[in-house]
């Protein structure tokens, strides 16, 4: 693909349209970056790549910079159904992701992980279980690095392994996995897709271009992702979670029943959901040249990431939980499987556009008291306030302090919102953060 003295807008100036821009210039194009943020809300490092020779147009899209670009580049945080794009598309003028134009210039094999859920804990542990086989990885994609950002490293690595959302693969064309992994498909988003059958289509392009040789991992628990699986093209294989039986895998191509169950016995995260995600990386991991022993190496230390369903603090004999990374309904659902003892939830932040009342049953089951904070109170206590005690809080101190009050020694208080951050925090981790904080509180006040 040729890219010198080419025109080349950028849409959507983050850390990925920050990598794009610096690849592209590399690659001897004329740059340009178009994003609605104005000037004062661009970072130093967005800032600094004026520098390398790249024009900027901040604030309102032009429409004649996206029709007189040669090809449009989009980051993953824009919809690329937004009007300048749909009308550069109707010119003939080529649009494509990040991922599409880094995946051109990758010549090693490409691990994709995505799913509705556990993406990033899968990548990570599939990233460890290969990097304990003895290989070189580079993890990136909707995790820390962007991938174009490997495509523009000298240093390569033996393997290059992904995570992807929807957004991202909206945007592909020719990408290829050689093994692609589809963990679960449950509504999210539903404030950017039509409804779910849009969603779960968006999901499947990880298997597009994949060829016989490749392998595509599947839940076969998943009733959407089998639904699905009828059009892939590359070798299947199916693994399934039940209660009482564990992990089970449709064929032994890749490894035998006996040896996965032995390789899943030594994995400590709590939840069917991390079993699931723990399969689905063990299989992905020996299907792309990794060994029994890093793989079951990585299985033993992998002590799980922050802010999923995460152990922060036992006080007074009640166990607290920061699980803020929770920001849609099938997540909350997992969390509430997960524990035996009676838990106060603490829910809430910006709607996404989910269904809370699908959580009725569970949180009926598992929850003695729901706390209810930001701007989403309203919403969910009309789906759910009827069920169980409930109870509106102002801040997030205010609500851990509610929960302490609700629960009981033995009990377990849990931050799951089903929701987005962005209306009291910057992102997720800034809540979960904010969640400690509030439960270290309780130790010095309550003390
Ligand atoms: P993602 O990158 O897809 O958002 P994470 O691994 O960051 O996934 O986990 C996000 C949330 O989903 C956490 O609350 C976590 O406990 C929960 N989760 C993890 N794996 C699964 C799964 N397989 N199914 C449902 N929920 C999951």
């Amino acid at each position: 693909m040729e890219l010198k003295n080419k025109n080349i807008l950028i849409v959507g100036l983050g850390v990925t349209g920050v990598a794009t821009a610096r690849f592209l210039i590399n690659k001897g194009a004329f740059v340009t970056v178009a994003d609605r943020k104005k000037e004062q809300e661009l970072g130093s490092e967005e800032l600094l790549i004026r520098d390398l020779g790249i024009k900027m147009e901040l604030g309102a899209h032009r429409i004649e910079t996206f029709e007189n670009a040669d090809l449009i580049v989009i980051s993953p945080g824009v919809p690329h159904t937004i009007d300048p794009v749909i009308k550069a598309k109707e010119q003939g003028i080529p649009v494509m992701g990040e991922i599409e134009l880094a995946s051109r210039f990758i010549a090693e094999p490409i691990i994709a992980v995505t799913g509705t859920n556990g993406k990033t804990t899968t990548t990570t542990l599939l990233c460890k279980m290969l990097e304990e086989s003895g290989l070189k990885v580079f993890v990136g994609g909707n995790i820390g690095n962007p991938l174009i950002a490997y495509a523009d490293r000298r240093e390569k690595a033996d393997i290059v392994v992904i995570e992807v959302s929807s957004f991202q693969l909206d945007t592909i064309d020719t990408f290829r996995a050689n093994v692609a992994v589809l963990l679960n498909i449950t509504e999210d988003h539903m404030n950017r897709y039509s409804d779910l059958n849009a969603y779960a289509k968006s999901k499947a392009r990880i298997f597009e271009n994949q060829q016989p040789d490749d392998t595509a991992v599947l839940n076969g628990s998943d009733p959407v992702v089998c639904s699905l699986s009828k059009d892939i093209l590359s070798r299947k294989v199916f693994f399934s979670s039940k209660k009482e039986k564990g992990v089970t895998i449709s064929d032994e191509s890749i490894i035998s029943q006996e040896n996965i169950s032995r390789l899943l016995a030594d994995f400590k995260l709590p939840g069917k959901h991390n079993m699931e995600n723990a399969a689905a990386a063990s299989l992905a991991a020996l299907a792309a040249g990794g060994t029994f022993e890093g793989v079951g190496s990585a299985l033993r230390k992998f002590k799980g990431l922050s802010h999923r369903l995460e152990h922060i603090n036992t006080l007074n004999g009640i166990d607290f939980f920061n699980d803020s990374k929770a920001t849609n309904v099938d997540s909350v659902a997992k969390a509430l499987e997960t524990f035996e003892r009676p838990i106060v939830l603490i829910m809430g932040g910006r709607n996404k556009g989910s269904k809370f009342y699908a959580l009725r049953d569970l949180i009926d089951k598992h929850t003695k008291a729901l706390i209810f904070i930001g701007e989403a109170k309203e919403d969910i206590m009309a789906e759910l306030g009827s069920i169980k005690h409930v109870e509106a809080a102002a801040t997030m101190e205010d609500a851990v302090f509610k929960a302490y009050h609700a629960a009981k020694p033995g009990d377990i208080v849990l931050l799951s919102p089903a929701c987005a951050s962005f209306d009291m925090y910057n992102n997720y981790a800034q809540r979960g953060e904010d969640f400690c904080k509030a439960v270290a509180k309780i130790g010095t006040v309550y003390s």
